[in-house]
């Protein structure tokens, strides 16, 4: 199909969505609140954009608003450890649901300090133990912090084609009030599942999390996963590989929305990760990448109005992996 025929039968899509769920900005849900920048977002903002395989792109509302795109970096810091350590990742990091809070240290002691996947806070931590890892086997020194953040940086900014950055107010905000992150570091630590200093580990993780993102550009970094891996913009192949593009999908679908994914998997049907910033990533494999944001969350952490533009979405394309 002529990419521009495309493009044109999605906006008119994207724009009813927006036009809908407009007046019910402010009515339900609420921000979270436990990160005290996070707090201080007014809540009456929705924005959805996608982009297709053929690299056309729509947005309507608020979708060129940058935001703390929170827990949807999980997915970025896990295709940086898979692109640099293949499988051997997996010898530290589970790939089951938790079933347990995204936070939550009960489960790590169970299971002696192995986090069940990457998308819970103690998998994220985890992996950017082993981009810590990296960068000084990399010849970084660790005098100037990590490069492992810089890292992340590069692969944003190189999956968007335009700079992007952290919000250090965000990362300090997390910093002074992450008791529970630190405690989930260090937690690994004496298991001997974290191998590099928590410090620097917590801060290349509080800064992946402070990344400000819009939902035109999410949907357009994360658009290697619905071309088999290959790079958004230019089409190199190789950004993942093709079976960890599969999988990285699988993980999505499975674990990528808190204690939620059964009921998204029934209800919307594609492999989605969300943070608590309001943002939700979701992909429809060989068709197109989505990106939907509005703040304020319901009872399991995901955006309110996020999930039903999703399943409005869904439900107007017929799209669905199943
Ligand atoms: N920075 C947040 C935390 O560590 C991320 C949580 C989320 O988006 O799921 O608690």
């Amino acid at each position: 199909m002529n990419p521009m025929t495309q493009t044109m039968k999605f906006q008119p899509v994207l724009d009813e969505i927006a036009a809908t769920l407009r007046p019910q900005l402010g009515q339900g849900g609420t921000v979270a609140s436990y990160i005290p920048a996070l707090a201080r977002v007014d809540a009456r903002q929705f924005g959805i954009a996608l982009r297709t395989c053929e690299g056309e792109e729509a947005g309507a509302g608020d979708f060129e608003t940058p935001f703390s795109i929170q827990s949807v970096s999980k997915l970025f810091t896990l295709t940086l450890a898979m692109q640099r350590m293949g499988d051997t990742l997996w010898e530290r990091i589970g790939r089951e649901p938790s079933g347990n809070p995204f936070n939550s240290l009960v489960q790590l002691e169970n299971e002696q300090g192995k986090p069940r996947n990457p998308f819970i806070n103690a998998g994220a931590i985890a992996v950017a133990d082993r981009l810590v890892s990296q960068a000084l086997a990399n010849g970084d020194n660790g005098s100037n912090g990590n490069s492992a953040k810089a890292d992340i940086l590069a692969l944003m900014t190189s999956l968007c084609g335009e700079p992007i950055g952290f919000d250090d107010e965000v990362a300090q905000s997390e910093a002074d009030t992450g008791f529970r992150n630190i405690a989930l570091a260090n937690f690994m630590k004496s298991f001997g599942k974290i191998d590099n200093d928590v410090a620097a580990v917590l801060d290349t993780y509080f800064h992946q999390c402070a990344l400000r993102m819009s939902c035109r550009q999410l949907a357009r970094a994360a658009a290697f996963l619905c071309r088999d891996g290959a790079h958004p913009l230019d089409g190199e192949p190789g950004i993942t590989g093709e079976r960890q593009t599969r999988r990285i999908n699988a993980l999505m679908l499975t674990c990528g929305t808190y204690d939620a994914a059964g009921d998204v998997a029934f209800s919307i049907g594609l492999p989605c990760k969300s943070g608590v910033g309001g943002g939700i990533v979701a992909v429809v494999p060989d068709k197109l990448t989505l990106c939907v944001w509005s703040p304020a969350l319901d009872a399991t952490g995901n955006s309110l109005l996020g999930m039903k533009a999703l399943e409005m979405f869904v439900a107007r394309t017929g799209l669905s992996v199943f």
